[in-house]
Order: C-alpha cells, then sequence, then structure tokens
C-alpha cells in the first residue's frame, strides 16, 4: 500500500474518463444473489471498467494469527493463575516481532488492527478469514438483502443502527442493501464472473476474494427510496446522500470512496458505502478529508 502503483493510478485514472457507468463496484456482486429481482444493478456490467483489480494477490499462505509480541499479549500466559502448569501442554509459538502497528504483512490485512484494519485492492484479507462477531444489524434492509448480508460486527451493527434511527429521526430515509459478504461467497461469485467473461474482464467489475470491503464485517452499502434504492453515484445528490456525507462520521462511519481519491483508492466514487472504524477515527478522517489509506499510514508511523 505504500506505494500506488503507475498501473493503479493509470488505471483509475482511465475510470474516472470511463465515468458516470455508476454502481457497480458493488453490484455486479450484488447480483447473484438476488436472482429474480428488478433492481437495474443487477447485472454485471462487463463494460463498467471502474474497479481495476490489476494487481492480483497471490495468495500468500498467511500465518492468520501470529502472535505478535507488542500489545496484545495472547501467547503470554500471565504467570498469575496457573493451578498445575506441569502437564499443560504448552505450545507458545516465539514472539516474533512483527509490528503491531503494521497495515499489512505480504500483502495481507493486519487483522490486529481490528476495526481500523486495512483492505483494498492490493491488501487482501487472510484466505477464509471471518469477522469474529457478527450479528445482524437490526435496521431496514432492501428485500433483496437476506441471510448473512444483513450481518455486521457487533460493534457495527450497533452503530449502524444507531445511524439509521438518528437518519430517521431526521426525516432521511435510509436502507442497507448488502453488509458482510463471506469469502466463500465472493470466491463463488467472483468465479462466476471470470467463467462467464474471462478473467481479465472480470477483475474489472469484481473485486477477488479477500478484497472485498465487506468480508470485514465492517462495511455496509445503504440507499434510499429517492434512487430506488439503487447503488448508485446520484445518491450523492440526494438530501439522504447528502446527510450521509455530513452525518455518517459522527456515527463511526466514513464514505470510504470519496470521488476525491479515486486514484489512490482505484474505487470510483461510491457514496452509499459506509465503512466503520469507530467515531473518534471517522471522525479524524471526515476533518482530514483523506482516504483511509492516508490517514492509517500517518497513524501508524
Ligand atoms: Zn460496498
Amino acid at each position: 500500500m505504500r506505494k500506488p502503483s503507475l498501473l493503479m493510478v493509470c488505471c483509475a485514472l482511465t475510470l474516472t474518463l470511463v465515468g458516470c457507468n455508476t454502481s457497480n463496484q458493488n453490484e455486479p456482486e450484488e447480483a447473484k444473489s438476488k436472482p429474480a429481482e428488478t433492481e437495474q444493478h443487477s447485472e454485471a456490467p462487463a463494460d463498467a471498467p471502474k474497479d481495476t483489480e490489476d494487481e492480483v494477490v497471490e495468495e500468500t499462505p498467511v500465518s492468520e494469527a501470529e502472535p505478535s509480541a507488542e500489545d496484545k499479549p495472547t501467547t503470554d500466559a500471565p504467570v498469575v493463575d496457573e493451578p498445575e502448569a506441569e502437564e499443560a501442554p504448552v505450545v507458545e509459538s516465539p514472539t516474533e516481532e512483527e509490528p503491531t502497528q503494521a497495515l499489512e504483512q505480504n500483502g495481507t490485512a493486519n487483522v490486529k488492527l481490528d476495526t481500523l484494519i486495512l483492505v483494498n485492492k492490493q491488501i487482501a484479507l487472510p484466505a477464509g478469514y471471518q469477522p469474529p462477531d457478527l450479528v445482524t444489524a437490526n435496521i431496514d434492509f432492501v428485500d433483496t438483502a437476506s441471510g448473512e448480508r444483513r450481518m455486521l460486527r457487533q460493534e457495527a451493527a450497533q452503530a449502524i443502527e444507531t445511524l439509521m434511527a438518528g437518519a430517521k429521526a431526521a426525516g432521511i430515509d435510509l436502507k442497507g442493501t448488502s453488509a458482510f459478504r463471506s469469502y466463500d461467497y465472493q470466491v463463488q461469485l467472483f468465479n462466476n464472473y471470470v467463467a462467464r467473461d474471462g478473467k481479465e474482464q472480470a477483475m474489472k467489475y469484481s473485486a477477488p476474494p479477500g478484497h472485498s470491503e465487506h468480508q470485514t464485517g465492517l462495511a455496509i452499502d445503504v440507499s434510499s427510496a429517492s434512487v430506488g434504492y439503487q447503488l448508485t453515484q446520484s445518491l450523492a445528490q440526494t438530501q439522504e446522500g447528502k446527510w450521509l456525507a455530513d452525518n455518517a462520521h459522527t456515527y463511526g462511519f466514513i464514505v470510504r470512496y470519496q470521488r476525491a481519491y479515486e486514484a489512490e483508492t482505484g474505487y470510483m466514487f461510491e457514496p452509499w458505502h459506509l465503512r466503520y472504524i469507530g467515531v473518534e477515527h471517522a471522525t479524524a478522517v471526515h476533518k482530514a478529508n483523506v482516504p483511509l489509506e492516508s490517514y492509517l499510514e500517518q497513524l501508524m508511523d
């Protein structure tokens, strides 16, 4: 992540030029799970080259839970209460000097960052990553979102519930359209697209498994009746979209993919995609008006 590749920048520029074909980054992903639905975004726009995920992740076998010595003494059993330590099979793996603050390790997201975890086109989640505390968010969802797609990590679920309550109180009508997506789901989805359009094409509009922020359980797409609950950039012009842009941070969410960040994130403007990072950080990101990548790099320095 340190240095956005030239390739990426080029692609992002290309995408920007291609312009207004909005609703897709999430869309194609939405598509397959809603068979007979009418929403326009259910067709994977093969011609929507916004998402250039050019940098495929080589799935580095991730030693996912490597105990990091720093702040979280996961492995160092506190000596306090150990009854008969005798036969206790102490399989203490040696603590590595892996910086807990690192945003990534060999292209893999540092899950220890918890709600600040960074996942993007360059940084993938560990293969098979499953968020620890998924719960169903008790908010209004569009009908096409069901099951785990209504789930978020606990903290994020509570936050979106509060956000939705705040929105409602302000006369703002919003619904969730898609929250959690599992690794397996993304695999299946992506493979379908590859089978249909070929990998190169599929990479342009769908996130390869492990690269979707939705897999963290910290991201949710929302939309409003005023745009037919579509994932479209025109949401930004509605009062609901404006309300989100102005207020989401006070509930701990950022509008992750801003127009001004396209070159850096590689994603088109997505006024509907909210990422939970907690009120303090979301407020800081909002004020600084920078991509999450830049914010975290600075924070972890
Ligand atoms: Zn999204």
